[in-house]
């Protein structure tokens, strides 16, 4: 405990201070010497003065006396009497002795010696005339006397005395004066240095005052700071947590704070150690021992010496609390210990959390060794640090076999030394490895595999410092992986022979079927010759039969399709209403025939349905179907489309309600009846022709276009079967929504033109001209949508951002799905000769006129190229050429057929027909071939090919194909589907023309 002294004062000043009083004192000292010597020699002037005062007085008693004698000698001489010579007499006695004391009275150096000399024997002179004269008169007489006198000598005495005594007097009066200015100079001299000496004096004492209070004031700040800092340190030592109490030097505490007194339950204050040790015994700690007074904290202190111990206890109550001492001396000038400062610390609690972290980490040690997992951890360089003993076990290594002697890599197959050297700078780095598998070599040299997963421990300034890895043995799951991937593969090779298998299958199902089918609506339309209603019958019972057949088939494929992954959507963009439409088209006939009411409710305005197309309207058909076959007559079928706002995180989508008045659903076939081969078991049921794969088909279908169907029923009140898919399923670029007049029968027109008020200018001319239309916004984008929508026309920016018309231009023209379809160019240049080479039908330039816009492409439909007049056909089924004949020749074409591939190939050449449409399987030269060598060959490269065949074409062969053929259809579909695909690919039949 140090209370902090005042400052002393510093060297310099004090030196200062003492020579100021120093000063002052030889000030004052100097000036009273020189004061008093002034004022000496003023007393020794005055003295000077009066004395000279005094001769002076003495000269005019003298002198006084002389005329007196002077008198007598007068009055004696005139009478001659004695009693007249009396003054004489008293004067001549006085003066002797006064001139003798003035001769002697005069100190040696007095200016005034010679006159008063001079006066005394001027004197002397007179006295011995008037004796001489007096003692004539005595003898001679009055006469003799008389001519004494006359002579003038006692006269001319009488004045050089009187001239000597009047000298003297001015030389007095001068004397006076200068002696009093003399007095008067000196007394001011010692005035003023007595002044100016007192004000140095007390000037200087001033400044040591201003000096010496100031100290004193900084003193008794600073005693005050120190008072302030000792009550705080006294209030920090009450507040410390730990006991402590200070001890005189013969080790009585004079002070114990407040924890102090908490622990030992009582002030120690002015106890003796052998008193303190009698009321709060001391033990050594987890004994009953007395702890060893020798070694207490106190009495090695008292010693001088500082102490610290731990294995102290007291006892408190039952319990004995271990406490921590440390004690030092407080060390007095002399080398006394003056007191002793005593901390004592509970260390319970301490102690308690220390045997609890030891047992914590005893544990976690034993986790670590005992884990079902191996750990370990390696250096940066990869040497191993520790590892647990599971890790140990499975390697059938020692601790001391491993760690500091092995390194990670000697414990790793090389293939894995090589993963792990490609690995280990990157966790360094990174600070954690997830996952890496490697293989670890047992010390009998056999391997297994692991997989390792760590973090990187690192020191405070982030470097490296090791790893903490685990380690899984992974040999069940790896046995366990390869089991799985057999079973897959076989699984794969299964269901791949499985589709192979359906492929052929259905392909020669389907290849007598098509014949069944198409001859028996040959039949029904008597096209052959009239029927009689019996024979109409039964050909309607083939003609059902065969088309469930089919329909059999055709699921069974593409569910198979579906499963083993190979079912590819083809995008387009389309109407959902004219898709809707087509769909009750399709089953109006069967409604009628069943004497129900069919309605059809459309939303207007809903966006263009990006899907594909077919598939959207199977899916309609199969609900269509459905709910006409489980109505009884006279029922309600409504099929509803609208557009439902998009759910948070879902996509706007819509939605196709299929609503009937049929015989319902009960709730627990409700979720059955959408798995294959799954029907309602009941009479109705069985009497309609059913398969049980259209739901199964439909619910698969939608799902590949992202969306779902449920269906929601009353028994005997009929059922709702929803339909929901996203507008835009999958990516397909950016259609605008096709513009024009409702109904798909007018001419589509699509207008190529990059810049937003342009387009919508030509799709708003379009319109109003009776034509559809559909932009395009890009070049890449113009190529794609003509492709697929096969416009009646398209309209050409020449400037488009991305690539150049022109070059749009050339393409379409040289691809032969979009050759035929006329070209209006509309262009701010003029080059429309190089236009027109390049196969442009028109050739506008911008500002457009709405007259000459409508006009030219009303004039480009017209002229388009698209009658085809002659066919070749190419079958190796004479049935299939028979029918296909049959459809195609209804159609005003003029029909050649060909058997083969060899053969269709030299007819193609030779008769160059306008199409060409062509079987794909053959035996020998097949379809694949046929159009392969006609495109090498430029006679044949013009003819356009349309593909109509039973083989289900895979997404490889379509893109094969692609570029040379215009489109692909399944002989399955029937005639509408012929017919319809060379619509859209822009062939126009003679009859149609
Ligand atoms: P199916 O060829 O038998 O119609 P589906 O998979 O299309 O096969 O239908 C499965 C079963 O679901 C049907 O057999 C029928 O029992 C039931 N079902 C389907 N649609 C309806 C409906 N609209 N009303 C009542 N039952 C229906």
């Amino acid at each position: 405990m140090r209370v902090p002294e005042a400052k002393a004062l510093p060297a310099s000043l004090r030196r200062e201070i003492r020579l100021g009083f120093s000063l002052a004192i030889v000030v004052l000292v100097a000036t009273g010497v020189t004061a008093v010597q002034a004022i000496r020699r003023s007393y020794a002037r005055i003295e000077e003065r009066a004395l000279a005062r005094q001769r002076l007085t003495d000269l005019r008693r003298a002198f006084r006396f002389l005329l007196y004698a002077e008198t007598g000698q007068r009055g004696f001489l005139l009478t001659g009497r004695e009693s007249f010579a009396e003054p004489y007499r008293v004067a001549l006695d006085s003066l002797v002795l006064r001139l003798a004391a003035l001769q002697a009275g005069s100190p040696p150096g007095d200016q005034d010696a010679p006159h008063v000399q001079a006066f005394v024997r001027l004197t002397h002179a007179k006295l011995a005339h008037i004796a001489a004269t007096i003692a004539l008169r005595r003898s001679q007489g009055l006469a003799a006397a008389a001519s004494a006198v006359e002579s003038g000598r006692g006269e001319a005495l009488m004045d050089s005395v009187r001239s000597h005594l009047a000298t003297l007097e001015d030389e007095r009066e001068r004397g006076v004066v200068a002696l009093d200015s003399q007095v008067r100079s000196s007394g001011a001299f010692a005035v003023r240095i007595t002044v100016v000496a007192g004000s140095l004096a007390v000037l200087l004492l001033v400044a040591a005052l201003v000096v010496i209070s100031r100290d004193m004031a900084r003193r008794e700040e600073s005693q005050a700071k120190a008072r302030e800092s000792e009550v705080r340190l006294f209030q920090l030592l009450e507040a410390l947590p730990v006991a402590v109490f200070v001890t005189d030097g013969a080790g009585k505490p004079y002070y114990t704070n407040r924890a102090m007194q908490e622990l030992v339950g009582a002030d120690l204050a002015n106890l003796s150690v052998p008193e303190i040790l009698e009321r709060h015994p001391v033990f050594l700690v987890g004994t009953d021992q007395p702890y060893p007074a020798d070694r207490l904290p106190l009495v090695t202190a008292l010693a001088g010496g500082r102490a610290h111990v731990a294995d102290l206890a007291q006892r408190m109550g039952e319990r004995m609390v271990p406490l921590e001492v440390w004690a030092s001396p407080v060390l007095a000038g002399d080398g006394r210990v003056s007191s002793v400062i005593v901390v004592v610390s509970d260390v319970e609690e301490q102690r308690r959390t220390e045997r609890e972290l030891r047992e914590l980490s005893e544990e976690l040690a034993d986790l670590y060794e005992q884990a079902p997992c191996g750990y370990h951890s390696v250096d940066d360089t990869g040497a191993i640090l520790r590892i647990n003993r599971t890790e140990l076990a499975w390697l059938g290594y020692e601790r001391d076999d491993v760690v500091g002697r092995l390194h990670i890599t000697d414990l790793l197959t090389p293939s894995s030394r090589q993963r792990f050297a490609e690995t280990f700078s990157g966790f360094k780095e990174r600070g954690a490895l997830r996952n890496l598998e490697l293989e670890f070599v047992r010390r009998d040299g056999t391997s297994f595999p692991v997989m390792v997963n760590a973090t990187a421990v690192r020191e405070a300034q982030g470097r490296f410092l090791m790893s903490r890895s685990s380690v899984q043995d992974i040999t069940e799951r790896r046995l366990a992986e390869d089991a799985a991937r057999v079973a897959k593969e076989n699984a794969e090779a299964a269901n791949h022979a499985k589709s192979d298998f359906l492929a052929k299958m259905s392909h020669e199902l389907r290849t007598p079927l098509n014949s069944v089918i198409g001859f028996s609506e040959m039949l029904e339309d008597e096209a052959a010759g009239p029927l009689s209603d019996r024979q109409r019958r039964y050909v309607g019972n083939v003609l059902s039969g065969g088309r469930q057949l089919l329909q059999l088939i055709n699921d069974v494929l593409d569910l198979s399709k579906i499963e083993a992954g190979r079912m590819e959507l083809r995008r387009t963009g389309f109407e959902v209403a004219t898709a809707i439409h087509e769909a009750a088209e399709t089953v109006s006939v069967l409604a009628r025939e069943r004497q129900l009411t069919l309605g059809v409710e459309v939303e207007p305005e809903l966006p263009l349905l990006i899907a594909d197309r077919p598939k959207v309207k199977q899916i309609l058909y199969n609900l269509l179907s459905n709910a006409i076959k489980y109505t009884r007559p006279g029922g309600r079928v409504t099929l509803a489309a609208r557009r439902l706002p998009p759910l948070p995180g879902r996509e706007e989508g819509l939605e196709l309600a299929v609503t009937d008045t049929g015989i319902g659903i009960a709730p627990e076939d409700r979720e059955r009846i959408f798995q294959e081969f799954e029907q309602v078991d009941s009479a109705f049921v069985r009497r309609q022709q059913g398969t049980g794969l259209g739901l199964a088909l439909t619910r698969r279908l939608l799902a590949l276009h992202g969306g779902r169907v449920a269906v929601e029923s009353e028994l005997g009140r009929g059922s709702v079967f929803r339909a929901w898919l996203p507008f835009r399923a999958g990516a397909v670029g950016t259609y605008d929504a096709v513009a024009g007049p409702d109904g798909g029968s007018a001419p589509l027109v699509l207008v190529v033109e990059d810049d937003d008020a342009a387009a919508q200018l030509l799709l708003h001319y379009l319109a109003a001209a009776g034509f559809r239309g559909v932009r395009a916004t890009s070049g890449g984008e113009a190529l794609r949508l003509a492709r697929e929508l096969r416009p009646d026309a398209i309209s050409l920016d020449i400037l488009l951002g991305d690539r150049d018309g022109l070059e749009v231009l050339s393409r379409l023209k040289g691809a032969p799905e979009t050759a035929a379809i006329p070209v209006v160019v509309v262009s701010v240049t003029d080059t429309r000769e190089l236009g027109f080479s390049l196969g442009a039908a028109e050739w506008l330039v911008k500002p457009i006129q709405r007259d000459a816009f409508s006009a030219a492409i009303r004039r480009a439909v017209a002229a388009a190229p698209g009658v085809a007049r002659s066919v070749l056909i190419v079958d190796d089924d004479p049935a299939a050429l028979e029918l296909l004949e049959s459809y195609l020749a209804d159609e005003g074409f003029r029909v050649s057929t060909a058997s083969g591939g060899r053969e269709a190939i030299a007819r193609a050449l030779s008769e160059r027909p306008d199409l060409l449409v062509l079987d794909l399987l053959m035996p020998g030269v097949n379809g694949f071939d046929v159009v392969k060598a006609l495109q090498a060959d430029p006679r044949g490269r013009g003819i356009p090919i349309l593909i109509c065949t039973a083989k289900d074409v895979t997404a490889e062969e379509r893109e094969s194909l692609r570029g040379s053929v215009l489109a692909v259809v399944a002989k399955a579909d029937g005639r509408e589907a012929l017919l319809g695909e060379l619509a859209r690919a822009g062939v126009r039949s003679p009859g149609a023309a």
